[in-house]
């Protein structure tokens, strides 16, 4: 056990990683972070900042000096970074499993080799893959970059061969080609696994998404039981597959055929559990540091489960007229607010949450909803 008053350092410092940060604070801890952006969300919350590349060999000569304990709050994060620190101390989550997670390519793989359900692929190495054998029936489909896309970035909706090569040309470098699955929801498994193997979930989130973006999480998931009981259950098997530790978050689609396949692995706390922070009695930025200094797993479960929880996304295009009005979102009881300090506003940039607890799902979402849209209408232009 890594003991309160120890530096734990994060690789990234966007808003997981600020976030990260706040929950360390609160047991006691110190932290580090890595990132290039002097101005970034984690900046103004951690104790020391390395301001280098993420792939910056020095800096992590830099960061090794001051922690106790890494962790990471981006996949973007080299493998190779893990296994240096791997060596010098506890890292969660460890090498392997970011390595395999990172690129889309290899996690699909490692999925259907381990018997996962996914939307139908195949790997695009180069734009010639596009006259590949099997691709019309992929189409239309979804070409999506191997690596580094989120958000919908680096996704191409492509309906023809044409389009595909076309698409594989922008892409500039590997990536993979899914057949676009009819969706009747989508929903979301966040986990805490410790280095001895005990395991914390989360209650499960239903997700709407906005032009690839997380626009709305609602909890419990309005869902027949089986369906997220199913979702938890994958879930667990992959965190032991991948013999994991640390917060570990699977997306899931399930189709109108009534199938859950596996969508997608973040090695990391998730958009989609940000509703932890003001609904459970652990958030899951305080289960990744309690996983990250070998302390028990907190209670992951609602504070009051009678109730509805919704969290919504504050993107930047909420900034086009100015800053928003916070007044109704701070003068709503059950209401709460998180912005993570981000100085630039861009659409699709994610500035905040909000996070509304209500007596159903039904009620918290409107309240989530009409909060947000009545903060825009009133901002401070
Ligand atoms: P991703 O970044 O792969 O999670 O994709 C972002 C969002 O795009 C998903 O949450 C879905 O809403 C949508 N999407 C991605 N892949 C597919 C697919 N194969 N079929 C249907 N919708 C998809």
């Amino acid at each position: 056990m890594i003991a309160p008053g120890a530096t734990l350092g994060v690789l990234g410092g966007g808003q997981l990683a600020r976030m990260f940060a706040m929950a360390a604070h609160r047991l006691g801890y110190r932290v580090a972070v890595l990132d290039p952006d002097r101005d970034c969300p984690a900046a103004g919350v951690a104790n020391i900042q390395v301001c280098a590349a993420l792939d910056d060999a020095k800096a992590w000569h830099a960061l090794a000096a001051e922690c106790a304990a890494m962790t990471i709050e981006t996949e973007s994060v080299p493998a190779e970074a893990l296994t240096y620190f791997g060596a010098r101390m506890p890292v969660a989550p460890g090498e392997r499993a970011l390595y395999i997670t990172q690129d889309r390519t290899r996690e699909k793989r490692f999925l259907t080799a381990n018997g996962f359900a996914t939307a139908p692929y195949l790997a695009i190495g180069t734009p010639s893959d596009a006259d590949s054998q099997g691709i019309d029936a992929l189409l239309p489909g979804l070409l999506k970059a191997s690596r580094f896309g989120y958000d919908g970035k680096g996704q191409h909706v492509v309906r023809s061969r044409q389009e595909l090569a076309s698409a594989a040309r922008q892409l500039h470098g590997p990536g993979l080609l899914e057949q676009r699955v009819e969706l009747a929801a989508e929903l979301s498994v966040i986990v805490a696994r410790a280095a001895d193997g005990e395991t914390a979930v989360h209650p499960v989130p239903l997700n709407r998404h906005v032009s690839g973006i997380l626009d709305l999480s609602v909890v419990p998931a309005p869902l027949p039981q089986d369906i997220s009981s199913r979702a938890v259950a994958e879930t667990l098997r992959l965190a032991t597959l991948l013999d994991y530790c640390g917060v570990l978050c699977v997306e899931f689609f399930l189709t109108t055929e009534g199938r859950l396949l596996v969508n997608e692995i973040a090695p990391r706390p998730h958009n989609s559990g940000h509703f932890t922070l003001d609904a459970c009695r652990t958030s899951q930025f305080e289960q990744q540091v309690r996983t990250l200094a070998g302390l028990p797993l907190g209670d992951p479960g609602l504070v009051t489960p009678q109730h509805g929880v919704a969290t919504a996304n504050l993107l930047g295009q909420l900034w086009a007229d100015g800053e928003p009005c916070w007044k109704q979102a701070l003068s709503t009881p059950n209401a709460h607010l998180h912005l993570y300090g981000k100085s630039t506003p861009r659409p699709g940039r994610k500035m905040g949450h909000l996070t509304c607890i209500a007596d159903n799902v039904t009620d918290a979402q409107a309240a989530a909803s009409r909060i947000r849209a009545v903060s825009q209408s009133t901002s401070t232009a």
